[in-house]
C-alpha cells in the first residue's frame, strides 16, 4: 500500500485536500478497505447495498452466482479506483458466465495491484449515477461532504472539468449530519426531487458509518437510482483512521490484509512499535508521535542540503525506551536495506535520558549477541530530563559509529550528511561516541 499525500489517501484529488508538499501528517497511518469490506460497514449502518459474496477462485464465483440466483456483476477487489475502465468489473447473466468472468479478472493487474479476490454481487439496472462522500478535510481542519449528480466517472474529473457540478459542504463535527443538514447537502448537489428524501436519509446513515467506524473517508460512486426509483450504493470506498484502531479491534483484525502490509511494518506491529516505512534513507527513532513527526520534518529539510536524502521511516518507541524496545526498534530500522544512517531523537520526560542512553548501550550488546551488530552510523540527540548524564553514559560507552549532537537541527543535519555519504562503513570513522557540537558531555 503506497502512502502518498493526504489528497491521494482521501481518494480525491480535489483541491480542497492538503497539498502534497505537506510533510509529517502525510505519514499518519490510514487503512483503505476493499469495496466488499466497505459495503459490509455500509450494510451494518443502514446504507442500502445489494447482496454479494467474495470469491477467490472462478469456481467459487460460479457458486456465489448460483446462490444469488440473479444476473451478477463480478468485481475485482483491489484498493484502487477505475476498475471498470481496466476491465475489472464485468456483468454475468448466469453462473457459468460468472465463472468465466472471474477467471478473466482474477490475476489481472490493475494499476500495479494484482487481483486475488472478486466480489460477486447482484446486478442492478441503472437509471442515474450520483456521487456522495464524507471526508476529513485536513487543510481546512474540518469534515466535508461532497455530492454530485454526475457520478460514475472519477470525481477528480468532475472536479477538474465541471467544478460547479460538485457540491462541497463543510460538516460541523459537533452537529454532525442529521436530516436537516443532509437535506442541505442534497439541495446543494441539486439531486432530482424524486430522490431527494431517500438521498438525505442515505447520507445520514453514511455519516453514521464515518463517525462510528472512525473513518477519514467514506465514498459512494456510483450511488445509483434504479429505474424503479430505489437508491443503492453500487460501489463503496472507506478509509479508516489507524490511530483509532484500538477502538475497533475486530474490524482491524479482519480488514487489514497483512499480505499487502510491508513486512517490516508487520514485524513492528507484532512488537507493539509504531512504525511506518517511508521511501528515504535516514532511519528515525524518537519517543512520542509529536517529536517523531517534527523529526521527520527537520530531517526532510536537512536532507535538501545533502543530495535530497529523506526520512526512511517513522518509528515511535513511545514512553518506555528500555533496552529491549530500543533493540527492537533498531533491529527493524537496520533491516531496511534503504537505510544509510539512523537518527535517534529522544526527549527525556518520564523516561529520563540516562535510562535511554543505557537502553542504547544495552541494545547494541543485545543486537551484537543476536549476530546483528550495528554497522550503520547512528546520530543520537538526547535532551530533557537527565540529558547530561545520558550523554556522558553514551560517550563513555564509546559505541562504534555513534555520534552525539546536542541540537535537533544539528543532529538532523549530521544524520542527513552521513546518509548522503552513504556506503562508507563505521570502520571508516574514528572515535565512536565522539560528541560534536557542544558543551554537552
Ligand atoms: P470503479 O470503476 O473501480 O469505480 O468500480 P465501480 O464499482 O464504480 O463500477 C464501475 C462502473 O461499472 C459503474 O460506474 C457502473 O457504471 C458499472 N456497474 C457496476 N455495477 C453495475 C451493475 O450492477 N449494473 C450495471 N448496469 N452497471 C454496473
Ligand atoms: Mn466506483
Amino acid at each position: 500500500m503506497s502512502r502518498g499525500s493526504s489528497a491521494a489517501r482521501s481518494g480525491t484529488g480535489v483541491s480542497t485536500s492538503a497539498p502534497s508538499s505537506s510533510t509529517a501528517l502525510d505519514t499518519l497511518p490510514a487503512v483503505d478497505l476493499n469495496e466488499y469490506q466497505a459495503k459490509e460497514l455500509f450494510a451494518a449502518h443502514g446504507v442500502p447495498v445489494l447482496p454479494g459474496m467474495v470469491a477467490d477462485t472462478p469456481e467459487q464465483a460460479r457458486a456465489a452466482a448460483d446462490r444469488l440466483g440473479t444476473a451478477v456483476v463480478v468485481k475485482a477487489q483491489v484498493k484502487t479506483g477505475g476498475r471498470g475502465k481496466a476491465g475489472g468489473v464485468k456483468l454475468a447473466t448466469d453462473p457459468a458466465e460468472a465463472e468465466q468472468r472471474a477467471a478473466a479478472i482474477l490475476g489481472l493487474d490493475i494499476k500495479g495491484h494484482t487481483v486475488r479476490r472478486v466480489l460477486v454481487t447482484e446486478a442492478s439496472d441503472i437509471g442515474e449515477e450520483y456521487y456522495v462522500s464524507f471526508l476529513l478535510d485536513r487543510s481546512n481542519r474540518t469534515f466535508l461532504a461532497m455530492a454530485s449528480r454526475e457520478g460514475g466517472m472519477e470525481i477528480e474529473e468532475v472536479a477538474a472539468t465541471r467544478p460547479e457540478a460538485l457540491a462541497m459542504v463543510p460538516v460541523d463535527p459537533l452537529d454532525g449530519v442529521g436530516p436537516e443538514s443532509a437535506a442541505e447537502i442534497v439541495a446543494a448537489a441539486r439531486f432530482p426531487a424524486e430522490v431527494a428524501e431517500a438521498a438525505a436519509d442515505l447520507l445520514v446513515h453514511l455519516w453514521e458509518v464515518f463517525v462510528a467506524e472512525d473513518a477519514t473517508l467514506v465514498e459512494v460512486n456510483p450511488l445509483v437510482r434504479t429505474p424503479a426509483g430505489r437508491l443503492v450504493a453500487l460501489d463503496g470506498k472507506v478509509t479508516l483512521d489507524d490511530n483509532a484502531s484500538f477502538r475497533h479491534p475486530d474490524v482491524f483484525a479482519s480488514y487489514v490484509d497483512t499480505e499487502t502490509t510491508d513486512p517490516l511494518e508487520r514485524q513492528a506491529s507484532e512488537k507493539d512499535l509504531n512504525y511506518v516505512k517511508l521511501d528515504g534513507e535516514v532511519g528515525i527513532i524518537g519517543n512520542g508521535a509529536g517529536l517523531v513527526m517534527s523529526t521527520l520534518d527537520v530531517v526532510a529539510y536537512a536532507g535538501e542540503r545533502h543530495g535530497g536524502v529523506r526520512p526512511a521511516n517513522f518509528l515511535d518507541i513511545g514512553g518506555g525506551a528500555s533496552a529491549e524496545v530500543m533493540a527492537n526498534g533498531l533491529e527493524i530500522i537496520l533491516s531496511d536495506p534503504a537505510v544509510r544512517s539512523v537518527f535517534v531523537n529522544v526527549f527525556g520526560g518520564i523516561t529520563a535520558c540516562d535510562e535511554v542512553a543505557n537502553g542504547i548501550v544495552q541494545a547494541f550488546q543485545l543486537l551484537d549477541s543476536r549476530g546483528e551488530a550495528v554497522t550503520l552510523p547512528l546520530v543520537v540527540r538526547l535532551d530533557g530530563n537527565n540529558a547530561e548524564e545520558g550523554r556522558r553514559i553514551l560517550a563513555e560507552a564509546g559505541l562504534a559509529g555513534v555520534e552525539q549532537v546536542d541540537t535537533m537541527d544539528g543532529a538532523a543535519d549530521r544524520a542527513a550528511e552521513l546518509a548522503s555519504a552513504g556506503a562508507s562503513g563505521p570502520a571508516d570513522r574514528a572515535g565512536g561516541g565522539a560528541v560534536a557540537g557542544g558543551q554537552g558531555a
